[in-house]
């Protein structure tokens, strides 16, 4: 079912605790932790605690969970002091998503070019 626990996904295992991260921040819908493999000073990743493949399926699914996801990146930026920022959702094997449970990564602390890579 939509949103249930996945026994073979890594951030479902966050989510329950049974795989460590440095947690910066939890609601009740959300957890943020920090990118195993930062990208930058601050790479924190945002999810929902529920099991959604990418962005547009919570989006569809859960579209209040969504919006928590988005208010949550602001927060960590916050925290993290950050003026400016970028929110990222790899989507697909081709723009680079490896984990399929929905994730923003939240980028800051360094010079962002655009267009990205
Ligand atoms: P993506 O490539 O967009 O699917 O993003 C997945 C992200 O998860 C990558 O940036 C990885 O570095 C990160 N990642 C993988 N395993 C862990 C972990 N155990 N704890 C924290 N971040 C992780
Ligand atoms: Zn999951």
């Amino acid at each position: 079912m939509a949103g249930e626990p996945q026994d073979d996904c890594l951030f479902c295992k966050i989510v329950a605790g049974s795989i460590p991260a440095t947690i910066v921040r939890e609601t009740e819908t959300t957890i943020a932790f920090r990118d195993i493999n930062p990208q930058a000073p601050t790479h924190v990743l945002v999810i929902p605690k529920e099991h959604h493949r990418d962005a547009a399926a919570l989006a569809a699914a859960a579209p209040q969970v969504a919006a928590d996801v988005l208010r949550e990146t602001q927060a960590v930026a916050d925290e993290d002091k950050l003026e400016s920022y970028r929110i990222v959702f790899n989507t697909g094997s081709g723009a680079g998503q490896t984990v399929w449970h929905a994730h923003a990564h939240v980028l800051g602390g360094r010079g962002l070019e655009w267009p990205p890579g």
